[in-house]
């Protein structure tokens, strides 16, 4: 199953995408799917994010070829950050460059939606806990996150966090590919079977420290191959299975 949010006519909602339509919903997919009225062209309405997240728990690191080309070590437990609800915005989007920056940077990541609230939850139950896997765009201010040591100022400004262009609940998140271009032209290209810690790891390891709630979203981390973004670019982050978040820098 496929799940949108979208906007039509001034008015937003969840639906499942049925092929080129939208089927409205309801409720929040994850409390309960059941349609209602008629169902809508996919042409006729604008895709939102497909989720509206209390929060973005990211994981740095998460791919040994990553935290080679940047420099770094491979950590023994998963580095995590948070990442605003307003930093967030919906496929074809524009990400705005800030002024503060003069290298910011693209990260393709795979991107969990939780379904269920959950606390200290075990690595064997994490799958009954997510809802659904999405494309996400960890994007960086590069310059800033090496100026400063924490990281909330380079990956928080508003618009860096695209997600979409759905959520889709049957992803197998084991080993899907992970890919970005930029105007056309690969720039990253990697796998989830190649994370440091996999999902049922990271969604566990999260809920130790801190409660997730239903549309909570997790970033996984980015493979190698991240470099700058320009004003003009356009921008994709394709996850095998899922499909094609599309957003442009101005
Ligand atoms: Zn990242």
């Amino acid at each position: 199953m496929r799940i949108v949010r979208f906007e039509r006519q001034g008015v937003t909602g969840y639906g499942r995408l049925e092929g080129k339509a939208i089927v409205p919903l309801r409720d929040r997919p994850w409390e309960r799917v059941m349609t209602v009225g008629e169902a809508v062209p996919l042409e006729e309405v604008r895709l939102l994010a497909p989720s509206e997240p209390s929060k973005i728990v990211a994981v740095g690191r998460n791919y040994r070829a990553h935290a080679a080309e940047l420099g770094n070590e491979v950590p023994a437990w998963p580095i995590i950050f948070l990442k605003p609800p307003t930093a967030v915005i919906g496929p074809e989007e524009a990400i705005v460059y800030p002024s503060a920056s003069k290298n910011v940077h693209h990260e393709a990541e795979l991107a969990v939606v939780i379904g269920r609230r959950c606390r200290h939850v075990h690595p064997e139950d994490v799958p009954s806990y997510v809802w659904g896997y999405t494309c996400a765009n960890d994007v960086t201010a590069r310059d800033l996150q090496r100026l400063d040591e924490q990281w909330t100022r380079s990956k928080s400004f508003d618009t860096f966090c695209p997600l979409g262009p759905w959520i889709d609940t049957e992803l197998n998140p084991a080993d899907a590919s992970v890919v970005c271009r930029v105007n056309g032209l690969v720039r990253q290209s990697g796998r989830t079977g190649d994370m440091v810690f996999g999902v049922s790891a990271l969604v566990a390891f999260i809920s130790e420290v801190m409660t997730l709630e239903p549309g909570d979203v997790i970033l996984t981390g980015t493979p190698e191959g991240v470099g700058p973004l320009a004003r003009g670019d356009v921008v994709e982050v394709e996850i095998e299975g899922v499909g094609v978040l599309r957003n442009r820098v101005v």
